[in-house]
């Protein structure tokens, strides 16, 4: 394209403005097509503030006042977004009605964003400086850091080798590195091969699905279905296998809790090539060379959670999203997509197939499955002829309850210690109590800055907010009564812990959630301890997947109840994920399985119908109930949400929204309302919804309501957010 001096760089900034700016480009240089994708950093606002922008296209200079400015430097010689992912970054930004500065902000890796050269992505390995040499020598403490320093003592290793080992290192590197013991360097020692594992033959499930995915080649979508265990990381492998053959690229991603040592070990061994990692617990530099390694080609398979959706597929074979439905794909603030749509969207942009699996699929996916634009897949049975579990309502109706256990669990726990197998005690709420009550006038304690009850932890000796984080002192007595009688209602997982410790002293106990797993891969650590040993676990949702416990027999769920009466559309959805998902993690060897569910309601119908009839049955029933309440996927939501400080700026800024609205065929406006949770961390909170039974018009309201939000006076006291596709409506 011939370059006129007279043309502009039209750039969009990570700043929350729907707009795009346009600068001069840098003196003495000419803008020209060249310079589209390509980062450049510019002045902005006000002093010397500057931004790193991406240029998305050209302007034409037209005396513009004030004059515009000229950019300070361009940061990559060739385009940084290109082809499919601009675009469908662009997708992004229209479908979420996000300026496109946010979401290329939201996409890239933040050592990127903040305009760093692209890292070295070549072979690299760790060596101990001269200094590590020393401390190699001397005594030392034991511990991660220490015995890698010891091994890079012996011989520097490349990160290939590293990985092969199947633990953590890079936590111990950058502890190690930050002392100056160790240093990152080009690496080009002997390059071992990957150890392979032959996979088993596949059932014929398996090799039905496996089959039909070879059948079609483009752009096809699969729901693959199957119980925990039936073998659909199998069919994975397999299809990926393929893709790696065909010379072409993979990605998979995966739930957050999903992506443990063990699962990249099981990747790594099958494939025979290094497979590469992207989540939220590698430093900044690393989630640049994953994302740069994939853009260059140098990276075959990427396994990542949510964001690695954004990752650059320029050679692009397959996208695999394991557990379709999880909630974790959704991003819950700032651009909040979703990415399994988004994987959806990109496999149809590259003509490449994209895989959803899960035992328990999402609503959605099973309504695309049924309308015929997914195809699905189903597989049976377990694989390895391991038996489904048996699976037993116990009714707690009048029976008493000891800090939540029922003695039909008790004993059902202690009959499995006795046959030197594992228990796990599965409640999805942390802290020793929800509630803390006085129980001569009812007064319970209470969040001072929201509208929910405080969790009591500490075996009743600290309040905590678990919506904003907020502690206390439990008082002596009553605040309105004065009585002493406050005593903690209910059980989490703190006091279920202590109860089974008192009934079965001598066992193995081990408790995880979000108190004892701090660390992204203490969940591991603890499983790993639990190992073979007889023992019970006690634990939330994070027990609902991972690590394989090849002894645990006996799954007792206490607390199905508060998931059975929510307000929430989603819930029973929800409820009967989780508790397919956890009742999987019973007999997966050859032991068979056991499941109790402990309720106040055992005639509620999901219950029956779960029993009865399985997922399936259950995602008939609540689909039913969505098409006749005009409920996703049969409607499309959007979501407006608002908070401020006083509860009158939320409520005009909600109104004078409503306000704006005007009429739009095929789109109905509902509120404004108060927020589920009305008030948290001290805001006032409400939305108002739209629904509508077809997406387009529900777009081109947004489209035209947006604009006129953004100018609304009110807004400038409230913060407000749009959600496209809520999963949660607060
Ligand atoms: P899922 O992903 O559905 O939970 P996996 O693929 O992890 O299931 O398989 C569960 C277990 O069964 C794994 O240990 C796996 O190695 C084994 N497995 C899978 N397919 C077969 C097969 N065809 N023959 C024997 N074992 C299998
Ligand atoms: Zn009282
Ligand atoms: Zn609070």
């Amino acid at each position: 394209m011939p370059a006129a001096p007279d043309t502009a760089l039209r750039l969009a900034l990570p700043v929350p403005l729907p707009r795009l700016f346009d600068y001069l480009p840098p003196a003495g240089q000419v803008a020209d097509a060249g310079w589209i994708g390509c980062r450049v950093r510019v002045p902005f606002g006000r002093g010397d503030g500057e931004q790193v922008g991406l240029v998305v296209g050209l302007a034409t200079v037209a005396g513009d006042t004030p004059p515009l400015k000229p950019a300070l430097e361009r940061l990559d010689a060739t385009a940084l977004l290109s082809g499919e992912l601009f675009e469908s970054l662009r997708w992004v930004a229209a479908y979420y009605h996000a300026p496109l500065g946010e979401v290329l902000a939201t996409a890239l890796p933040a050592a990127l964003r903040s305009g760093q050269a692209l890292p070295e992505t070549g072979r690299h390995g760790w060596r101990p400086t001269p200094e590590g040499l020393l401390a190699a020598a001397a005594p030392g403490r034991d511990g991660k850091p220490r015995r890698l320093l010891l091994r890079l003592a012996e011989r520097p290793l490349g990160e290939d080798q590293l990985d092969a080992g199947g633990g953590e290192w890079r936590p111990a590197a950058r502890a190690l590195a930050d002392r100056h013991l160790v240093e990152r360097v080009a690496f080009t020692g002997k390059v071992e091969p990957i150890a392979t594992a032959p996979g088993p033959t596949l059932m014929p499930a398996q090799a039905q699905a496996l089959a039909a995915i070879r059948a079609e080649s483009g752009f096809r979508a699969y729901l693959l279905e199957g119980v925990t265990g039936s073998g659909k990381t199998e069919v994975y492998l397999q299809a990926i296998a393929d893709c790696l053959a065909a010379g072409r690229q993979a990605l998979v991603l995966v739930p957050e809790i999903g992506l443990t040592p063990q699962a990249l070990q099981r990747f790594r061994s099958r494939l025979g090539v290094p497979v590469h990692a992207l989540h939220s617990g590698l430093a900044d530099g690393e989630r640049a060379r994953a994302w740069t390694a994939m853009a260059r080609g140098e990276a075959r398979v990427l396994v990542g959670t949510r964001s690695a959706i954004f990752c650059p597929l320029p050679e692009a074979g397959l996208i695999v999203v394991d557990e379709e439905h999880d909630g974790s794909y959704k991003q819950q603030d700032g651009i909040r997509y979703h990415a399994r749509d988004l994987a959806l969207v990109r496999a149809s942009k590259l003509g490449v197939p994209v895989l959803l699996g899960s035992a328990t699929p999402s609503l959605e996916s099973l309504h695309n499955a049924l309308q015929g634009r997914y195809r699905h897949l189903r597989l049976g049975q377990r694989a390895g002829g391991a038996r489904p579990p048996v699976v037993r309502v116990v009714d707690v109706r009048k029976r008493p309850l000891r800090n939540g256990l029922s003695q039909d669990l008790l004993d059902a726990v202690g009959r499995c210690l006795a046959r030197g197998e594992q228990a796990l005690v599965f409640k999805n709420r942390r802290g020793y109590a929800p509630v803390l009550i006085c129980h001569d006038c009812g007064w319970s304690a209470h969040c001072k800055r929201c509208d929910a009850a405080m969790t009591v932890h500490a075996g009743g000796r600290r309040l905590i907010c678990h919506h904003c984080g907020a502690r206390a002192t439990p008082p002596n007595a009553c605040p309105d009564c004065a009585s002493l009688a406050l005593q903690p209602q209910g059980a989490g997982t703190e006091r279920i812990e202590e109860a089974l410790a008192e009934r079965f002293p001598d066992a193995l106990l081990i408790r995880v959630d979000r108190e004892t797993t701090r660390r992204r891969d203490a969940i591991e650590k603890h499983l790993e301890a639990f190992g073979e040993q007889s023992g019970i676990l006690v634990g939330t949702q994070m027990l609902a997947k991972g690590h394989d416990l090849p002894r645990l027999t006996l799954v007792a769920v206490v607390g199905v109840d508060e998931g059975l009466f929510s307000a929430d559309f989603r819930a029973g959805e929800k409820l009967a994920q989780l508790l397919i998902q956890v009742a999987g993690r019973a007999g997966r060897a050859q032991l068979p399985g056991e499941v109790l569910l402990q309720t106040h309601h055992p005639e509620h119908p999901l219950l029956n119908t779960l029993l009865a009839g399985g997922y399936p049955a259950v995602a008939a029933l609540q689909l039913a109930e969505r098409e006749v309440a005009q409920f996703p996927p049969y409607a499309h939501l959007a979501l407006l949400r608002a908070e401020a400080p006083t509860e009158s700026d939320m409520q005009s800024f909600l109104r004078e929204a409503r306000d704006e609205f005007g009429a739009h065929d095929g789109v109905q406006l509902n509120g404004p309302m108060p927020a589920p949770m009305a008030r948290r961390a001290g805001k006032a909170r409400g939305q108002i919804l739209l629904d509508a039974p077809q997406r387009a018009p529900l777009h081109a309201a947004l489209q035209d309501w947006l604009p006129r939000l953004q100018a609304l006076k009110s807004a400038r006291k409230v913060r407000w957010s749009l959600d496209v596709d809520p999963t949660d409506l607060y």
